[in-house]
């Protein structure tokens, strides 16, 4: 079966169905990106894959983790964690702790959820912060780092829990087009690295370059969905 499998995610606020009967299967090593209107439902689609969501109804696998969903009943937490390990997520507003420097923020994670020593988080946070061109702000709080750079700080953090997926939610919404590239590039390196990514995004050039699939959602429903060059024509 397919290494992400969506089966007809329904999620409401109240009334409105924010996600109407979607259905997603992903191959490993993947890179889609997800487009269409504000309000379309891009985001709530990304965190019902993170179950920062929990759907109404359907059901999602990922790897050999299965859940579904039905009204009434939660599923299991233990579920809940073990899929939600899979999938790393990056935000637009970048979401790192104030009160901790990059290296910290990277570190947290790896000793709450994974169990990991202080000296391999610590070395894991640098090897990563390298790998992102910043190890020089390790010991910097966010306050002291430009956007970009959160971000970039936002992505070794992510990474750092060894996900199988990746979800970025609009992760360049916020900067200036030129931080914004240093983050596509650092985001397009991954995907050459076969990480299987789904991203939320209004950067055209990035879907149809970078991505091998791009879906169109509007109204909570995926209306189109093809590759780039199916998709998106030249302007
Ligand atoms: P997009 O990411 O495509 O801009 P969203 O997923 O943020 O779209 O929103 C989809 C729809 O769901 C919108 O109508 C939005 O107002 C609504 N919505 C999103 N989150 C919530 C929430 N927590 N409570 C109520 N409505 C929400
Ligand atoms: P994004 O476009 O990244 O989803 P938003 O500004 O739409 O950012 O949403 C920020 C937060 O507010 C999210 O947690 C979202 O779930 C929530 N939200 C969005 N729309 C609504 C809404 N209509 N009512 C309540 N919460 C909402």
């Amino acid at each position: 079966r397919p290494f992400l499998n969506a089966e007809r995610i329904v999620k409401r606020f109240g009334e409105h169905r924010a996600i109407d009967d979607v259905s997603l299967a992903v191959g490993r090593g993947e890179v889609i990106s997800v487009i269409g209107p504000s309000g379309a439902g891009k985001s709530t689609f990304l965190r019902c894959l993170n179950l920062l969501e929990l759907p109404d109804s359907g059901a999602l696998s990922i790897g050999d983790e299965e859940i579904e969903f039905a009204e009434g009943s939660a599923p299991a937490r233990a579920q809940v964690a073990r899929l939600r390990r899979q999938a790393g997520m990056v935000f637009q507003s970048f979401n790192l702790f104030p009160h901790l420097t990059a290296a910290q923020n990277i570190e947290l994670a790896q000793k709450r959820v994974l169990g990991r020593s202080a000296d391999e988080a610590r070395e894991r946070a640098r090897s990563l912060l390298d790998r992102v061109g910043l190890a020089a702000k390790a010991d910097a709080y966010p306050s002291q780092c430009s956007g970009g750079q959160q971000q970039r700080i936002a992505i070794a953090r992510a990474l750092a829990m060894d996900p199988e997926l990746m979800l970025f939610d609009e992760p360049t919404s916020g900067l200036d087009p030129e931080v914004g590239a240093e983050i596509l590039a650092v985001m397009r390196e991954l995907a050459d690295s076969g990480m299987t990514m789904l991203i939320a995004t209004h950067e055209m050039e990035f879907a149809r370059h970078v991505s091998n699939r791009v879906i169109v959602m509007v109204d909570g429903a995926i209306v189109e969905q093809g590759q780039p060059e199916q998709i998106m024509t030249e302007p």
